[in-house]
This record gives C-alpha cells, structure tokens and sequence, in this order.
C-alpha cells in the first residue's frame, strides 16, 4: 500500500473525504476497504492509501475477460433487415474511414449523419480517428483483445498496442496485431512516432495519469489525435447512487475525473482542441448495475424482457447534462507547441 498525499492529477493537497469503506464488488478478488477523496482544487477524486504499482495486480485477478474479438461486416447469415442495416452503415464507414466494407449501400454516408445515436456508435468504433493516409500509426493503451485495433486497421492505420494483461495480449497478437506486454511505462520507447493514441477506460486505472500523459505526448507527433473514454465523477449516476455507483470500482480505479479536471490536465500536459462526445447510451447501463449494487445484489444484472424505464430516462437527462454524463468521453489534439512543465 502507498499513500497519498496531494491530488494524483493537480498536485494540490487540499481535499474532502467523498466516501470511506468502499469495498470490492465489481469482481470480489480485491481485499480491503477504501477511502476515496475528492481534490478540492481541481475535482478529480482518488484513493488514499492505494495499492503500490507493485501489489494491484491483486485486484486483477479476476478482472479480465478473455475473448477473440468480434468483427464481422459481411452481413452473411444476416436477416434482410438488418443487412440492408449493416449496409448502410458500412456506407458511413467505408466514406468517414476509409474502411472497405461489404455489403455496401453508399447512401449511408449521407443518413448516417442525420442519425446522431448511430452514427455515433460508429463513430466510437473507430474512436474518431482522422482518415488514415500512409504508414499513420494508432496505439491503442490498454488494447485488451485488440477488438479496436483490428478496426482501425481496417481503415488503413498501422496498430500498435500495449497490454498489461499477458493472456488478452496473446489473443490480440494471434490475430496478427503488434502488441507489448506490460505496463504503459513502455511508451517512453517511442518519440514522435504515433499519429493517434487512444485510451478507453483506461486513464482512472493509472497511479500517475498526468505524467502518463506527458509520457504519451511525448510519443505522438505533433497536431496527433487523442480520445479517452473514463467514468465521470460528476455523473448524475454518482448523483443519485453515491457509494454504489458501477463507476467507483475500487481499488481499480485509482483517480476520477471529471470534464473540467481532465481538461486542465490535458491543456497542462500538451493537448488543445480538446472536445467532448455526448455518449448517452451506457447510462442505462451504468444506471442498472448501481441499482442492484444498491440494493445489495449481484451487480450483473439478467438481460430483461422489457426496458427498465428508469435507465432509458437517465440516458435521457445526460443529454440535457452533459456535463453530468456518465462518462468523460474526449477528443483532443497533441498540441503543435511543447507541453509546459509544471
Ligand atoms: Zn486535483
């Protein structure tokens, strides 16, 4: 264990205690009970004490899920619906990036667009990724299986990865990726090589996510594109579930963010043009498990018969808060001047 005296993404000392005792009920392998803070200088939130870089493997033991990724595009085996579906948005992709999809009906590059929640489910696929030109090189941190490097391959990026996780990063170099082993220090082998780095759910996992983030501009070129995806603190499913909320998952998740804190931390480490992606569609979700941590239960829910309502109408209101969605989904661009230090 190691303390932790000032914020993990500021610096600042200064700090309210958010909620104690947190336990363990993600995955049940983690002993122990946690104290998570709120910094009250930048807003972020982070454990004190935590596990050392050393000893968190514990608290994986049971935590990744090992499958071969699924990537199917051929619409083979498909109902007419949802071929002609899968056609159309092959349309959008094959036109947004720059992928070869079949089957194909190029009109989807025009519909998509006018369908905000499709086509950004297409576009989180691709985590919007620039069009690929020659040799664009894309390293996804925490690649898991690869299931997102193997789409951006297929719109012409060259992918590298790094995966702690030694059985996913097998799967993922069996499908011909080129995938580390190991933690993310291993990006300091790299200068000014990527063109885009992506992080999903990854960023809250880290013990020092602002010189990761040094680490990683260090490793794109400049005017690079960036996304991370990780759960907001600010969310109305923290709202209303508090020491419930699926997004906590302690000792995993070490630091919180929220929009303001991550884009403080962002400009601070070197990125601008930073923009924020309204991703509505896993409150349901999100609003489901807390429910039943809530109430004591299996935090799994089975899949119902019919929607529960109230997690449609929490999808909703993120909508109309989207500084109170469930996750901070961004988008940013590795500035063309160095990162200050501070
Ligand atoms: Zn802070």
């Amino acid at each position: 264990m190691e303390v932790v005296d000032a914020c993990p993404v500021c610096g600042s000392g200064s700090r309210s205690l958010l909620h104690d005792g947190l336990e363990d009920r993600i995955f049940f392998c983690a002993p122990g009970q946690w104290n998570l803070y709120r910094c009250t200088n930048c807003g972020s939130g982070y454990l004190d004490p935590r596990p050392t870089p050393e000893t968190i493997g514990i608290a994986y033991d049971s935590y990744f899920t090992h499958s071969a990724p699924e990537i199917a595009d051929t619409g083979g085996g498909l109902g007419t619906v949802r071929r002609l579906r899968r056609a159309f948005a092959n349309g959008y992709m094959n036109w947004r990036y720059g992928t070869a999809l079949i089957p194909v009906i190029r009109a989807g590059a025009s519909i998509a667009p006018l369908l905000p929640s499709l086509k950004r489910r297409l576009d989180l696929r691709f985590r919007y990724l620039p069009r690929a030109s020659e040799g664009s090189r894309v390293l996804d941190v925490g690649c898991g299986n690869g299931t997102f490097l193997r789409w951006a391959q297929k719109a012409g990026w060259e992918p590298y990865g790094i995966e702690p996780d030694a059985k996913a990063a097998e799967q993922a170099r069996g499908i011909g990726l080129n995938v580390q082993g190991g933690s993310v220090e291993a990006v300091r082998d790299y200068n000014h090589f990527f063109d885009a780095v992506t992080l999903s759910h990854v960023i809250e996992h880290l013990h020092d996510p602002s010189e990761t983030l040094r680490q990683l501009r260090q490793a794109m070129k400049p005017g690079a594109h960036l996304y991370i995806d990780t759960p907001n603190l600010n969310s109305l499913g923290h709202q209303r579930f508090g020491r419930h909320w699926r997004g906590l998952e302690p000792p995993r998740h070490l630091v919180l963010f929220t929009r303001p804190s991550l884009t403080e931390l962002l400009r601070r480490t070197g990125f601008d043009e930073i923009r924020y992606i309204k991703r509505t569609e896993v409150a349901g979700h999100i609003h489901s498990v807390s429910k039943h941590l809530c109430q004591g239960g299996y935090p799994y829910p089975e899949p119902k018969l019919f929607p529960d309502i109230a997690a449609r109408v929490a999808s909703m209101r993120g909508l109309l808060n989207p500084d109170h969605l469930e996750f901070v989904t961004v988008v940013a661009r590795a500035s063309c001047s160095p990162a200050k230090r501070s």
